[in-house]
């Protein structure tokens, strides 16, 4: 069964290379681009996995982490953070949140995979069907 993920950035050069290195890997993958769709769409999709931008317009991503936690419907979804800016104590207030993982950007995709597949196991069967 593929791993449902959901990626929540507004960059759309980076959603498109987060959807496509999730995608190549068997993931089933919703994108969210405004942060302000973001919680009702994880409760209809219920992903298994959450990649989270940090820096939203509207409503930042630790903010939708916190959210997240104290939703029941959410809380025990793993979350991926991913932010551009690395300051110190940026990365403590990610986790203080709730994040479970947190990948600085620019990203490499082998360490991006691997923090994926560590939080959320296999993407996918390793093949893709026809059709
Ligand atoms: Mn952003």
């Amino acid at each position: 069964m593929a791993k449902k993920v959901l990626i929540v950035e507004d960059n759309e050069l980076n959603l498109r290379l987060f959807r496509d290195l999730l995608e190549a890997h068997g993931a089933e993958v919703r994108t969210i681009r405004d942060a302000r769709d973001a919680l009702e769409a994880m409760r209809a999709f219920l992903p298994q996995l959450v990649i989270m931008d940090i820096q939203l317009p509207h409503i930042s991503g630790v903010d939708l982490i916190k959210a997240m936690k104290a939703d029941p419907a959410l809380d025990s979804v793993p979350v991926m953070a991913v932010t551009a800016y690395a300051g110190k104590g940026d990365e403590g207030r990610v986790r203080e949140a709730g994040a479970d993982a947190y990948v600085s950007k620019p990203i490499s995709v082998s360490r991006f995979v691997l923090a994926v597949e560590g939080l959320a196991g296999p993407l996918g069967d390793g093949f893709k069907r026809a059709g």
